[in-house]
């Protein structure tokens, strides 16, 4: 499939003012790659809308891993952090957003692959490997791509279509946990996607090094999130230190205290120190992640505090959800609630009050990593 498939997007036929829903012909995949898109006369914004919203609603968590900068390991940070996931028995997909480095084909093994089109969108690689009991889900630009050495010269309106080609086109199925791994920078792409994904549970990793240059980028990104109300959980430092082949100690090729300083007053939390470890580079060139090649060595240690913050958060946003959901329940029924109650025999009451109080204080509980093996 070319790239050159993508085009300005059609505004479609006028619609009709009375209609109370505007029929949607059900495909999943979007009218791009459509071959009845000349002739169908339905209404294709309402098509792409509902795309996107079917996708995202069966999407638990997402996490969008940015960078403000190239070249800091992202791609790689991304790449670890849905690895470790699926090792902790979640379902979860990677959506490449990187358009002009899209490496998530080459971290899961599936360089020159290529993507099927189907009713239900474009089917996602799947990336299986020992311990990991549901397979991860890979969509990459790369996928869409008549060759993987072919530049990407798009103007800003291509690459806003493909970021929601990327959620909507794609068939993730259910998943609960989308790594998205972000292009570098504040730009198109990333405000695109921030738009597209409002209102729905997202939150942000940003991965950098330690370096006075890096830090400087990285803070702007910080910033996005602050202003966009994107909660970050926290930084990823990447190429953080070195472990001597020769004589195994330990040296910093970048000294972090000037990043320490700067995270501290902008009262964000550096989760994770990541070595620059050759096992780390060859696992991400040979396909396979580290945190799954090698879970007992010192680099998947080091992703663990990455894997586990992202669980923690989503875990709480479940709870904090349900216990919303339960709390309004309980307002629309608290009347009828009363009534019942006043129909109890007066000395059963106290005890059913109590009962109700403990139901509705029990705090619902965060997904099981176990239950999605099941
Ligand atoms: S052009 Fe779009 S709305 Fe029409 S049938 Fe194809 S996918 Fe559906």
């Amino acid at each position: 499939m070319s790239v050159s498939h993508f085009s300005p997007r059609d505004p479609g036929p006028a619609r009709d003012p009375l209609a109370l829903a505007p029929e949607d012909c059900g495909r999943g995949h979007a009218c791009q790659f459509c071959p009845q898109e000349e002739t169908c006369g339905l209404e294709k914004g309402h098509h792409e809308k509902r795309l996107i919203e079917s996708r995202l609603a069966g999407i638990g968590q997402i996490i969008m891993v940015m960078a403000n900068k190239g070249g800091v390991g992202k791609s790689t940070v991304s790449a670890n952090l849905a690895a470790g996931l699926a090792a902790r028995g979640y379902r979860v997909g990677v959506a490449d957003a990187d358009i002009h480095g899209p490496n998530q084909s080459r971290f899961f093994g599936c360089v020159g692959e290529r993507v099927r089109l189907g009713e239900q969108g474009l089917a996602p690689r799947a990336f299986a490997a020992d311990g990991i009991a549901h397979p991860l889900r890979v969509g990459s630009l790369a996928f869409m791509m008549e060759r993987d050495d072919t530049p990407i010269v798009w103007r800003d309106a291509y690459k806003h279509d493909f970021m929601h080609h990327l959620i909507g086109s794609f068939d993730w199925g259910p998943l609960d946990f989308l790594v998205i791994d972000m292009p570098p920078g504040t730009g198109n792409e990333l405000i695109t996607l921030a738009d597209l994904l409002e209102g729905h549970d997202v939150a942000a990793l940003l991965a950098t090094t330690p370096q006075e240059v890096a830090l400087m980028d990285s803070l702007k990104a910080v910033r996005f999130c602050q202003e966009r109300q994107l909660p970050l959980l926290g930084v990823v430092e990447n190429m953080a230190g070195v472990t001597c082949p020769h004589c195994g100690g330990e040296f910093h090729l970048f000294p972090r205290a000037h990043l320490a300083a700067a995270l501290a007053e902008v009262e964000v939390d550096s989760l994770a120190q990541i070595p620059l470890s050759p096992a780390l580079a060859s696992g991400s060139d040979r396909g396979q992640p580290i945190v799954l090649a090698a879970p007992e060595g010192p680099e998947a240690q080091a992703f663990a505090p990455v894997v586990e913050a992202c669980v923690a958060h989503a875990r709480q946003g479940f709870a904090e959800a349900a216990a919303h959901s339960l709390q309004a329940l309980a307002s629309e029924a608290g009347d009828a609630l009363e009534a019942a109650l006043a129909q109890a025999p007066a000395e059963q009451r106290d005890e059913l009050e109590a009962q109700l109080a403990d139901l509705l204080n029990d705090a619902p509980r965060p997904p099981d990593p176990d239950a999605a093996t099941r």
